[in-house]
């Protein structure tokens, strides 16, 4: 998944948006023009007042703004969360939509979902009352202190008044979360002690080292040991709660009826979460029987002919075993990486699938260290106010994982399931769709509240996209492992429902993942961990790639010959990170 939106600049996008409109301004679009521009203006306060409102998002966006303000978590900031979305939906619904360009209604819908999520989230989900990972200052400390957006000096200034209350922050904290669950509270443990390591050596060091003066920095040691005390505390406090018998603990499990109102806050898709049930079901029962029929073609090269199992599951389960024995080496995965995106660019290019801008940054590199262990790749981009940096591949370093460890994760990612780790984190998945996030969308708020089901969804269309058009010269094994790719992003879907509205036990779902999708035992433990800890995200994945496909498919028609793969993929991607379904209203008519 990718961590980080792009950044781009507004100058350049403002004048690329104008130049769509076309040489010749008649008085119809030139009001536009200035339509438009009004709504910018009110874009650029209403995300100012939002970045001062909401202080550890502008962190974590890049803002470089409001960053000493800390936000103490009690019933009087609630109640401002509620009413900053109010004040703000009232002054959106002033600005004249049917006036606006296509791109600027987008925008207009986004603020909107944005203002009425925060607002539904803050009154009516209120995870602050159950979910203890929720508060968590070591991130935003670590980006005070690491981002460029000024001189370290500053920055330590920064982080020493933002620190200031980190005790009452805890503190109030505790007296928010009135009825945890269990899997949060074991959570909010385990990442606040995780973050103690943003107040350890390199932070002290810095210190050390800075231009501060010597009352500031002893004022900023003192801060930071009284931060560890605070976050130390709320831990202890938090294991307290999990030991006490007498706490009352909820289920983690969210119930039908604020499952589909996140499902619609945070996919923003045209699919109902039965709809996408349904179809997650029936495409599942699509992709094993063509696994089968693959299976058993192959069956005799991998097995010397072997006597079959009965049971089909089962014969493609020892199919795919024998295919993931061919797998890297933990000392060649970066090298097979870099040369598969490559690779990967070459083909987009011969095969005409986008206008390709060979000169854009993208480095492969081994992961920091601080996100090693979670999974073999990932695509990691700036910020998107922070004006510079590169997009990364980062991959995983297997020569420190011990020996078992490794070849488990090799034999997942073998030599045909890794292309497709590269093709959806990188080329021309997440990192492809970030650059063109970065140098061609025309208005920020698609970046800054980005949608993840088009993100996800690009990223595994692009799986499906690339064999279509021939990657991995329609071998059987490609088209096979696929297949398992496929049933992995529906089967996140179905396990989501299934958990969260259907109730359905431990046993229950982790025999699905294992026997109908294929999983290995390690998979199966992390993704039944993912779905208790988290609601809707994993049906971002399959309700993206199914909505671009239908897209796809109507867009196709709408253009008759005019039609081109690589002219989808420009108008696709030119909207920015924004809801398919909004992009879909300005594609097709
Ligand atoms: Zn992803
Ligand atoms: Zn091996």
């Amino acid at each position: 998944m990718p961590k980080y939106s792009v950044i781009f600049s507004i100058i350049v996008l403002v004048l690329f948006a104008f130049s769509c409109r076309g040489p010749v301004l008649n008085s119809a679009s030139s009001s536009k023009v200035s339509t438009d521009s009004a709504f910018r203006d009110f874009e650029t306060r209403f995300l100012d007042a939002y970045w001062q409102h909401y202080p550890s998002s502008a962190v974590f966006i890049g803002y470089g703004k409001y960053y000493e303000r800390l936000v103490i978590p009690d019933s009087v900031a609630y109640q401002d969360n509620s009413r900053f979305s109010t004040v703000w939906l009232d002054s959106l619904k002033t600005q004249p939509y049917s006036e606006l360009s296509d791109n600027l209604k987008i925008s207009y819908r986004i603020i909107e979902n944005q203002l009425q999520s925060d607002k539904w989230y803050n009154d009516t989900l209120k995870q602050q009352e159950w979910n203890p990972a929720s508060f968590n200052i070591t991130g935003e400390s670590y980006y005070i202190y690491t981002q460029p957006y000024a001189p370290l000096d500053q920055r330590l200034r920064i982080l020493s008044q933002h620190i200031t209350n980190t005790d009452r922050y805890y503190k109030a904290a505790l007296r928010t979360i009135t009825v945890p669950t269990r899997e949060h509270t074991e959570l909010g443990i385990k990442q606040n002690e995780g973050g103690l390591d943003v107040f350890g050596f390199a932070l002290t060091d810095s210190i050390a080292h800075s231009g501060l003066s010597a009352e500031e920095k002893d004022s900023l040691r003192k801060k930071v040991v009284g931060t560890v005390i605070a976050i130390k505390n709320y831990v202890h406090a938090l294991k307290n709660m999990l030991a006490d018998k007498k706490t009352k603990f909820r289920s983690f499990r969210l119930g039908k009826e604020l499952y589909d109102q996140k499902f619609h806050y945070d996919l923003v898709t045209s699919y109902s979460p039965e709809e996408l049930f349904r179809k997650s079901e029936k495409d599942k029962i699509f992709y094993q029987t063509e696994m089968y029929r693959i299976a058993q073609d192959l069956w005799p090269i991998y097995t010397r002919n072997k006597e079959r199992p009965k049971d089909s599951l089962a014969l493609i389960q020892f199919v795919i075993d024998q295919i993931s024995l061919h797998h890297a080496q933990p000392s060649t995965v970066i090298d097979t990486l870099k040369e598969q995106v490559h690779s990967l660019q070459k083909f987009v290019i011969d095969k005409n699938l986008f206008n390709y801008d060979s000169s854009f940054p993208l480095v492969v590199r081994i992961m920091p260290a601080f996100q090693s262990g979670v999974s073999l790749a990932n695509a990691d981009f700036v910020p998107p106010y922070q004006k510079s940096g590169a997009t990364y591949f980062n991959v995983d370093d297997l020569t420190r994982l011990p020996g078992t460890k490794a070849e488990s994760t090799l034999r997942e990612y073998n030599n045909y399931s890794i292309q497709f780790l590269t093709i959806h984190e990188a080329m021309p998945g997440h990192c492809l769709q970030g650059i063109y996030s970065n140098t061609h969308t025309p208005d920020i708020i698609k970046a800054v509240f980005q949608n993840g089901t088009m993100i996800e969804g690009w990223a595994v269309y692009a799986e499906t996209m690339m064999l279509e058009n021939g990657w991995g010269n329609h071998s059987p094994e490609m088209q096979l492992i696929h297949d398992k790719w496929k049933l992995r992003e529906l089967g996140n879907a179905i396990i989501d429902y299934r958990i969260h509205c259907l109730n359905e036990s431990k046993e229950n779902i982790e025999s699905f993942l294992k026997n109908e999708a294929f999983q290995t035992p390690s998979q199966v433990e992390e993704k039944w961990h993912r779905a208790t800890v988290s609601q809707v995200q994993l049906c971002s994945y399959y309700a993206g790639m199914s909505e671009i496909m239908a897209l796809r498919e109507d867009y196709k028609n709408e253009m008759g010959t005019r039609y081109s793969l690589k002219d989808f993929h420009e108008r696709f991607l030119s909207y920015g990170s924004a809801p398919i379904k909004y992009i879909r209203e300005m594609m097709v008519h």
